[in-house]
């Protein structure tokens, strides 16, 4: 029987690990990729307009490269007879197994929570564009209310407006209320005080009302309670409130972070389980300068690759390589401020307005997808760019 790589886990660094596994390991070995549905959602977009196009369909780019895709979800991990569960399904063996199962955004722990609106998931942000569609019909002076002041939080905030222009509605665009609410004491408090004057700008013009140093306490299904014992009525109320590893890297034995990923080595195999190799949101990784990754595209994209590369070096017995990804850029989008855009870690602002705006556009439009006509020479050479190089001035995050 041939040997077997397994990828859970369709996003960003799981599609990446499987192309990279194939082109170190040739056709002789089996790929699979096991996800919930069969594409690729383009999260760092869903903030945009028509979320309903910001996905790319897997099967037609995995056959390519002899991939076998299966739909469905992984439930439980046997590391020691080296087999996957599923809800539903025959459970799949490995030789080499790749967890990429990524992130999903964290609900605070109050009252009606699970009911409230986010751009976590392809589905979550067509919910929102529907109520969002409703609302440019039905409501003159509408509110919005946004919890989360973060980079998700910010950058909805600030393409709202828009959102409801493109909707039709431009007296409702016009007359729109939001509020963007974070218990922090400033906006973007984990983006550091380089950008923050850019966004704080952006959000003035934009109109956008702060409302910091907020705890909420409960959500209805129009309004925000907050532990002051105050209210805001709102007609829409989105989360975007962090995100954390997705629940199925509970089943990798060993050490995880605050935020539920596998501390992985290296070679970003995890220590416990040696058939094992954690990618992307699920990975808690040094990227070789005393920092971790994020939970970022950035860095789920290099992540990948490595993963994929090392879990078939490592069933071919050739030596790992060691993961590195030393360049580190963010770029956020102000809406119609531009963008701003910043590097190294302590996040020195290097671009801002229609520039940083043209970068970020490239980011979002070209960077971040696979070279979906592209032939199968084309998907492999892509898996060994050193992005690094790739991303040194374009990266996001
Ligand atoms: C609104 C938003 C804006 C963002 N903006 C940016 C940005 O500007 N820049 C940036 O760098 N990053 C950004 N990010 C973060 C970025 O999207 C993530 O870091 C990236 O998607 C991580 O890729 P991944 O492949 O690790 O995981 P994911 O993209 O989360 O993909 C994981 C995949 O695994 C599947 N899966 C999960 N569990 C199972 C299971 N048990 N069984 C089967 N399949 C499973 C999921 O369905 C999904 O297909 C943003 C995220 C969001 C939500």
């Amino acid at each position: 029987m041939s040997k077997r790589i397994l990828v859970i886990g369709g996003g960003f660094a799981g599609f990446w690990a499987a192309v990279a596994a194939r082109r170190v390991a040739g056709y002789a070995v089996d790929i699979t990729l096991l996800s919930r549905a069969p594409k690729l959602e383009i999260r760092p977009r869903l903030y945009e307009s028509k979320p309903d196009t910001l996905a790319v369909e897997l099967p037609p780019l995995l056959s390519k490269l002899d991939i076998r895709f299966v739909s469905g979800e992984a439930t439980e991990l046997d590391a020691t007879s080296k087999v996957v569960r599923l809800v539903s399904g025959e459970p799949l063996g490995y030789d080499r197994l790749i967890v990429a199962t990524g992130s999903r955004m964290r609900r605070p722990q109050v009252p009606g929570a699970e009911e409230a609106y986010s751009v976590d998931s392809q589905a979550e942000a067509i919910a929102l564009d529907r109520r969002l569609l409703d609302i440019a019909k039905e409501i003159k002076e509408p509110t919005i209310a946004i919890v989360g002041a973060g980079f998700t939080g910010i950058e909805l905030a600030l393409e709202l407006r828009d959102r409801l222009l493109k909707h039709g509605a431009a007296e409702a665009a016009e007359c729109m209320r939001i509020v963007l609410i974070d218990r922090a004491s400033t906006v973007g408090p984990e983006l550091g005080p380089g950008p923050r004057s850019q966004i704080e700008a952006a959000l003035e013009n934009a109109r956008v009302e702060l409302r910091l140093e907020a705890r909420i306490s409960a959500l209805g299904s129009n309004r925000v309670s907050f532990v002051d014992g105050s209210n805001l009525a709102a007609d829409v109320i989105v989360l975007a409130t962090g995100m954390a590893a997705a629940p199925f890297t509970k089943q990798i034995p060993g050490e995880r972070d605050k935020l539920g990923r596998v501390v992985v080595d290296s070679t970003l195999r995890a220590p416990a389980a040696p058939a094992v190799f954690v990618a992307g949101d699920a990975a808690m990784a040094d990227t070789g300068d005393g920092h971790y990754a994020l939970q970022s595209c950035q860095h789920a994209l290099q992540i990948g690759r490595v993963a994929g590369e090392n879990a078939a070096r490592d069933l071919l017995g050739m030596p790992p390589v060691a993961y590195s990804q030393l360049r580190y850029v963010t770029c956020l989008d102000l809406g119609r401020s531009g963008a701003v855009r910043t590097e190294g870690w302590n996040r020195n602002v290097e671009l801002t307005g229609t520039e940083a705006k043209a970068i970020k556009q490239k980011i979002n439009t070209k960077l971040i997808y696979p070279p979906v006509d592209g032939t199968a020479e084309d998907l492999l050479a892509s898996s060994m760019l050193d992005i690094d190089k790739r991303y040194a001035l374009d990266a996001s995050r």
